[in-house]
């Protein structure tokens, strides 16, 4: 049954295909927008487009960049010899809102899970052990408190340890199966300064 236009039911059925977007809000957006002005609905869609179309990895660190290389890999007031390696970018977000980490970083985009078959050659751990055969004197291990984080940062240090470069663990007090993003900077910057040698 059709209760509304089919181009109105095409968009609501492409809002509710988005994660957290139930049938309800996808229908609450779809009316939204058909009363926004025209303007504003093509500047998001190009925004969209846009976005789906220049973002990339960037080709050192592999954070979400428009460019080839990542403001924080370009930069030259980073201490390019410490490296924390992060599950995802937004991870890097988090730690960057704190304004006081001034290494590089390494986003894996994943974790090892054995449980959902996600191994180490899914993430870009590969990529992290060609940056390591350069000049790093740190690897801080960042992955999330979650079961596969820990998985994922003992199989990392074990990895590491024999070429010789310092590998670091954050403190937890990261709440278990936390999402970084959702955690207070004080917490993470704690979590940070209090890491420990692994
Ligand atoms: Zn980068």
């Amino acid at each position: 049954m059709e209760y509304y236009s089919s181009q109105l039911m095409g968009l609501i059925e492409e809002l509710s295909r988005l994660p957290g977007v139930g049938a309800k809000s996808a229908q609450r957006l779809a009316f939204h927008i058909i009363h926004m002005p025209e303007d504003q609905v093509e500047h998001l869609a190009k925004t969209m487009t846009d976005v789906r179309k220049n973002v990339r990895y960037c080709r050192e660190c592999f954070t979400l960049t428009d460019r080839e290389i990542c403001p924080i890999c370009e930069s030259d007031k980073r201490d390019h010899k410490t490296i924390m390696v992060v599950e995802n970018s937004r991870d890097l977000a988090a730690y960057e809102k704190t304004g006081r980490y001034d290494g590089v970083y390494h986003v894996l985009h994943g974790a090892i899970s054995p449980a959902l078959g996600i191994g180490p050659k899914d993430i870009r751990l590969a990529e992290l052990m060609t940056r390591l055969q350069g000049d790093v004197n740190e690897v801080i291990i960042a992955t999330g408190s979650s079961l596969e984080g820990e998985t994922t940062a003992m199989y990392l240090s074990k990895l590491i340890k024999p070429t010789g470069i310092r590998v670091t663990r954050i403190a937890s007090g990261v709440p278990v199966g936390g999402d970084l993003e959702y955690i207070d900077e004080v917490t993470l910057l704690r979590a940070l300064e209090g890491r420990t040698e692994l």
